[in-house]
């Protein structure tokens, strides 16, 4: 059982880990986004204007990709941290204190934050 948590615990520090990866790549795309927009208002020029296109459709792409990618990994660390019978190993509600499905007190496998 400690084996399984401390196992748990690891996996979810990776996926902490990979979010904030995520979260600072994306704010980077953003800002180079909203530079790339800044450049392109203040340009008169068509070729500025045309690579930004070219530019920002790159990013938002790869913004895209990005969200995808957080979603997947918020997913998983949603599955991670749910709370589980030690009884029946059902999903059970991280708040309970007894399983709704088989009525197993559920105090001692409280999900780590
Ligand atoms: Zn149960």
């Amino acid at each position: 059982m400690f084996k399984d948590s401390a196992l748990k615990t690891k996996e979810n520090w990776k996926i902490d880990t990979q979010i904030k990866e995520l979260q600072n790549e994306l704010s980077d795309a953003y800002r180079i986004l909203g530079f790339a927009y800044y450049e392109k208002m203040k340009a008169n020029d068509k070729a500025v204007r045309d690579s930004f296109n070219v530019k920002s459709k790159n990013l938002i792409e790869e913004i895209d990709q990005k969200s995808n990618q957080l979603a997947t990994l918020r997913e998983s660390k949603t599955v991670l941290t749910q709370k589980r019978c030690e009884q029946c190993s059902k999903e059970v509600p991280n708040d309970s204190l007894f399983c709704p499905y088989c009525g197993a007190s559920c105090k001692e496998s409280a999900a780590d934050e």
